[in-house]
């Protein structure tokens, strides 16, 4: 279980404080060294030393509003009473018959810290704790679906994949449609002009929920997708 606690606002969207399950992997990812070989001891040692420095840091929180699907073409998502998404966003979350527009945040305390070894010349600390940061925003998505899985899919339903503005062809514009459809200040989280989140490690997106066969069918859009050099490219 990823979740700790759970509430409801005025508006019916949820607020939820997750716990992160951070792996050394998803970091390396992160600083583009996952899949080199070998990977230097010393990399490793300050790797694994800044997670355990970063680790009371992480103060996971989501927020996030369910909303039923109206009409989903392959360049248009309309949620129930939204107004609409635009950009290829069908490709990730077609059989969703439900949709859950979410934000997750962190917090700010890894990012001053990063910034504090910033200052003081010690710049590959920073980097590194920069790389932590942006994993733990990460794994805080995956808690958050692991909580649509377990409390908001109903019998024979599954979660899609989640989708990000600025990903896979969905213009990052669209964090403000999604701003307008929740409020992430109830987590601290506020969208700036240059479409940038703050606290910036913070996560913007959408998941669909729906028939659990029909996205197992649907399968993994990276398995089809043409992008060859990306980064976040989803294995499973
Ligand atoms: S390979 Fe990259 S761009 Fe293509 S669908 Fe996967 S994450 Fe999106």
């Amino acid at each position: 279980m990823n979740v700790k606690s759970m509430a409801c606002t005025n508006n019916g969207q949820r607020l939820v404080d997750l716990e992160v399950d951070l792996a050394t992997r998803e970091v390396l990812r992160m600083m583009g060294g996952a899949h080199r070989r070998p990977i230097e001891s010393d990399v490793l040692s300050l790797v694994s030393r800044l997670m355990s420095e970063a680790a009371p840091c992480v103060q996971a929180r989501g927020v996030y509003l369910i909303r039923e699907v109206e009409s989903m073409t392959d360049r248009e998502l309309t949620l129930r009473g939204c107004p609409p998404f635009l950009g290829p966003i069908a490709k990730f979350l077609r059989p969703a018959q439900r949709v859950a527009v979410y934000v997750v945040t962190i917090g700010d305390a890894i990012e001053r810290r990063a910034s504090q070894w910033a200052s003081e010349g010690h710049s590959v600390e920073s980097y590194t704790l920069h790389a932590i940061g942006s994993a733990a925003a990460d794994a805080a998505v995956d808690a958050l679906v692991e909580h649509l899985w377990t409390h908001e899919a109903g019998p024979g339903e599954g979660v899609t994949l989640p989708f990000s503005p600025g990903y896979c062809g969905m213009p990052l514009e669209q964090q403000q449609t999604l701003f307008e459809i929740i409020e992430p200040a109830a987590i601290g989280v506020t969208l700036l002009p240059s479409m940038l989140m703050v606290p910036l490690k913070s996560v913007s997106g959408l998941a669909g929920i729906g028939n659990a066969k029909e996205i197992e069918i649907h399968g993994v859009p990276c398995e089809y997708c043409d992008l060859e050099r990306c980064s976040m490219r989803r294995e499973d």
